[in-house]
């Protein structure tokens, strides 16, 4: 059966969100590294390539099922942060926002009794649990100890144990 049209555009859309995902943290990381914070760039490095994976998964999925690839500009990420508690907070909303959008994707296929994508689609609504609570309590932990160098540096060395799944 051959994914419809409004699927095939949805999961086009969903790669390039997700590879906007993976440049988003990228762009993090260098902020981390600009700060001298390589824990914390070392676990956005990981995220990035993380978002990666989630992108190909899809590009796989839309090759198995011999569905066009659309590959679309990626913008420009922000580079800029007050500080590490407010990019990770930028994190946390602009997972729950892939959330959302894997939530409808999933809406959608029912709609076009799309099945077998959206059976595909149950890992990403699993994987975006993980997400968000990956990246919420990174956020708490930092909002709990802003302004406190010594639990900074306390923090960026437990990110820096992060390890690639
Ligand atoms: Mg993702």
């Amino acid at each position: 059966m051959k994914l419809t049209q409004p699927v095939q555009n949805a999961i086009n859309d969903q790669i390039n969100m997700e590879f906007q995902s993976s440049y988003t943290y990228l762009a993090m990381a260098a902020y981390c590294e600009r700060l001298m914070m390589r824990g914390c760039a070392h676990w956005m490095r990981l995220q990035s390539q993380e978002e990666m994976g989630h992108a190909m998964r899809l590009f796989n999925f839309m090759i198995e099922r011999n569905a066009p690839i659309v590959l679309q500009a990626i913008p420009a990420p922000k580079g800029e942060y007050a500080d590490v508690v407010a990019m990770f907070a930028d994190a946390l909303k602009a997972e729950e926002k892939v959330s959302d959008s894997i939530n409808k994707l999933y809406e959608l296929c029912l709609k076009e009794k799309a099945f077998a994508t959206a059976s595909e689609l149950e890992w990403f609504l699993k994987e975006q649990v993980e997400e968000e609570k990956q990246a919420r309590v990174v956020l708490t932990k930092f909002q709990m100890v802003k302004g406190d160098n010594a639990a900074l540096l306390d923090m960026d060395r437990e990110l820096a144990h992060r390890v690639a799944e």
